[in-house]
C-alpha cells in the first residue's frame, strides 16, 4: 500500500514513517488531530517525512512516547521544543527523558489510563521491555482503532486486551530466532533481545495475531521493528502467515513495514476491503 493516495480526509489514517532499530515514528491522523507516536529519527528526517505526508510539524497535536530508548526518542525533545508540540508519556518515561525535555511542554498519561487528544481517544497499556515503564497505545476515532505494541519481549492478556479493539494492529516482529543466533551480535546482546524484556520474534508475533484473530474480526496487521540482521520483510510475513494458517485464522492481513519507505493505512481503505468480503 505504499504510495501517494490522499488519506488525509479519512476518519482515521496511519502512516509509518520509520520502523526498526534505526528509528521509529508513526503518524496517526483524524480529521481534527495529528499524533506522532515516537520520534526516533534525526530532526531533519522527521521534518521532511511529515512534510511529505502533507503536514507541517507545527500542526502536530502531540508526540506520544512508548519508552525512552533512543530509536523511539532521538529527536522527540527537539521537535517538541522547536514547534511547541506537547510531548505525552507516563511519569517514569518522562523522568528517563528529562535531560532532553528542557523547554518542552510535557503531559503525563499514566499507564492504563486514557485521554482525548482533540477527537482521538488515546489509551495506554503496559508491555514487557527493558525500559523505565514501556507502553503500547490504542487510538480510536468514530469506532475505528489503531493499536500499537512495539518493543516487547513477550505478550500477555493485558497486551491482547489492549490490542483487541484495533482494526490496524502494529505489532513487533523483530527477529527470526535461528537468524538471531547466527547474527553478528555479542552473546549478551542476543540474550537481551531474546529475553522476556527484549523483542518479539516472528513466531510470537504470529501467535499474538492468531490469538487476536480468534474473534473472527477482519484486521490489518503491520509487522514492525524488524531487525536488519536477523529478519527480513519476506521471512517475517512468511512466518507470521504460516502461524496464522496453522491456527486456522484467515481474517488478518499481514504486511511487514519497510524501514523508511512510508506505509499507509486508512479506515476508508479498510472499510472498502471489508465491503468486498460482505
Ligand atoms: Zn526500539
Ligand atoms: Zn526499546
Amino acid at each position: 500500500m505504499p504510495g501517494t493516495q490522499d488519506i488525509s480526509r479519512a476518519t482515521l489514517a496511519v502512516t509509518s514513517l520509520a520502523s526498526g532499530s534505526s528509528g521509529n515514528a508513526l503518524l496517526v491522523r483524524s480529521r481534527n488531530a495529528a499524533i506522532l507516536v515516537d520520534c526516533g529519527v534525526p530532526l531533519r528526517t522527521i521534518e521532511r517525512a511529515l512534510m511529505r505526508s502533507g503536514l507541517s510539524p507545527d500542526q502536530l497535536s502531540a508526540i506520544l512516547i512508548t519508552h525512552e530508548h533512543g530509536d523511539h526518542t532521538m529527536s522527540a525533545g527537539p521537535l517538541a521544543r522547536r514547534y511547541g508540540v506537547p510531548l505525552i508519556a507516563n511519569q517514569a518515561t518522562l523522568a528517563a527523558m528529562e535531560h532532553d525535555l528542557t523547554g518542552a511542554t510535557v503531559r503525563e498519561l499514566a499507564t492504563g489510563t486514557a485521554t482525548m487528544i482533540a477527537d482521538i481517544h488515546v489509551g495506554s497499556f503496559p508491555v514487557s521491555h527493558d525500559a523505565a515503564e514501556p507502553v503500547g497505545y490504542t487510538m480510536s476515532v468514530d469506532g475505528w482503532c489503531v493499536g500499537i505494541a512495539t518493543d516487547l519481549g513477550r505478550w500477555d492478556d493485558v497486551v491482547v486486551n489492549g490490542l483487541t479493539p484495533a482494526d490496524l494492529v502494529v505489532i513487533e516482529a523483530n527477529h527470526d530466532q535461528e537468524r538471531l543466533w547466527r547474527a553478528p551480535y555479542a552473546g549478551v546482546v542476543k540474550q537481551r533481545i531474546y529475553s522476556p524484556t527484549g523483542h518479539l520474534d516472528n513466531v510470537a508475533a504470529g501467535r499474538l495475531l492468531a490469538r487476536l484473530g480468534t474473534d473472527g474480526r477482519r484486521r490489518s496487521a503491520w509487522l514492525a521493528h524488524l531487525s536488519q540482521e536477523a529478519n527480513s520483510p519476506q521471512i517475517a510475513e512468511q512466518v507470521v502467515r504460516g502461524v496464522l494458517a496453522l491456527a486456522g485464522v484467515r481474517c488478518v492481513s499481514v504486511t511487514a513495514l519497510p524501514r523508511r519507505t512510508p506505509m499507509h493505512w486508512s479506515s476508508d481503505m479498510h472499510g472498502e476491503q471489508l465491503a468486498l468480503f460482505d
